[in-house]
């Protein structure tokens, strides 16, 4: 008994696709259009804080873990971070394929590469409207 092969069902993910991207370096501003017409904006310093790369996660953990192991001892504590927003600015961006996009900062990093579903599931800005 042969099961009858049905037609190909349709994948389960429907694919997250920009149908028009801006970035705004004067604003740091990402704006995307995506494929259904839903526009985001995108604090492009939003997106630093969340950037995928190896080196800004591994940050991020020991930022998070650190409050904890500085209890013991001196009530004193000390952070420096290294990369704030206000002073970081995106200079640049490119397209990765048809997949991502990819930031250029002004501290020369740039190994952040930002997959479209990731980027549709960070917070984005109310859309602009025309009054500033
Ligand atoms: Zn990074």
């Amino acid at each position: 008994m042969k099961p009858i092969p049905s037609a190909p069902s349709p994948l389960p993910s429907e694919p997250v696709v920009p149908s028009d991207l801006k970035v705004k370096l004067a604003e740091q501003r990402l704006q995307v259009t995506w494929d259904d017409g839903s526009q985001c904006v995108y604090d492009l310093a939003v997106l630093r804080r969340h950037c995928p790369c190896a080196t800004c996660r591994t940050e991020r953990e020991q930022r998070s873990e650190s409050p904890a192991e500085q209890r013991s001892g001196s009530p004193m504590s000390l952070t420096i971070l290294k990369t704030d927003p206000r002073n970081l600015r995106a200079t640049g961006a490119t397209l990765v394929g048809r997949y991502a996009i990819q930031f250029e900062w002004s501290d020369g990093h740039n190994t952040g590469i930002f997959d479209f579903r990731f980027l549709r599931s960070l917070p984005s800005l109310p859309a602009e409207q025309s009054a500033s």
